[in-house]
């Protein structure tokens, strides 16, 4: 019988670094096979729908692997999702994904899941969330890539995201537009419709510039900052503050087939 992964976690090891660790099984009864016949190829991806980065290959052996370096960990340090790949010589076993979140917490996952439900299920509204192409870092065409600053506006290239690339293929996402809803949080609710807030969800996790079309209004919006609800030490969904980007912005492009 091949060997497998029987467990994996991955941890913050501060602001910009992650480890992954894994522990591995092998049968005992199968004398041919040995841990040095096994490697495994780590990969990670800002967003869970698109490309992988080129992987990195480790002994099995070495039961975890710490990746330094990482730039853009958002605010809420889960951007990105990680590939871990099993192999024995050049046969692939195994498959597993994996994605740094919060300290599992039952109570919190209750919360979320109740949430969720009522978003999906009850007010059953969706929208479709462009994430920016952040790993290719910035847009030659619109910023000085010495100083960083922009050097032009309404840039074709990024479609205004400032990053090279400019935005992934959207993924749909439930949307709460009313957020007073599902919350009895008046507070959230803003009587001007060019700037307000939005409910999203925890997972694909939204940033700060990335974009969301609310197909229902037929609007652009761009995530202008972003606030975590927490319930029993767990994230439960996000407050994004949005605003109304106008007919004219060049993100409508993305609107175009
Ligand atoms: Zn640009």
């Amino acid at each position: 019988m091949p060997g497998k992964i029987v467990d994996i976690d991955i941890a913050s090891a501060g602001r910009n670094a992650v480890v992954l660790n894994w522990a591995y099984w092998l049968d005992p009864y199968d004398l041919a096979d040995n841990v040095s016949n096994y490697s495994v190829h780590v990969s990670y991806s800002e967003h869970p729908e698109v490309g992988y980065s080129q992987p990195i290959s480790v002994d099995l052996s070495d039961k975890e692997v710490k990746f330094e370096g990482l730039k853009h960990l958002s605010q809420l340090g889960f951007l990105y999702y990680w590939k871990v790949e099993l192999y024995r010589g050049q046969e692939l076993l195994e498959t597993k994904l994996i994605w740094l979140k919060p300290k599992p917490d039952g109570i919190a996952n209750v919360f979320r899941e109740k949430y969720e439900i009522a978003m999906k299920y009850v007010l059953r509204k969706t929208a479709r969330l462009y994430m920016q192409r952040i790993t290719e870092g910035a847009c030659p065409e619109c910023v000085d890539i010495r100083t960083g600053d922009p050097i032009a506006e309404e840039c074709e290239s990024c479609l205004g995201s400032r990053k090279k690339g400019g935005y992934w293929d959207p993924v749909e996402i439930w949307i709460n537009p009313d957020p007073e809803v599902f919350t009895d949080d008046n507070s959230l609710v803003s009587s001007d419709r060019t700037m307000r807030n939005f409910l999203l969800p925890f997972y694909p996790s939204p940033r700060e510039k990335d974009i969301v079309y609310f197909e229902e209004e037929g609007v652009l919006y761009m995530i202008n900052n972003l606030v975590p609800n927490v319930r029993s030490g767990g994230y439960i969904y996000i407050i994004a503050s949005v605003i109304a980007l106008p007919r004219d912005h060049v993100a409508y492009k993305l609107l175009e087939p």
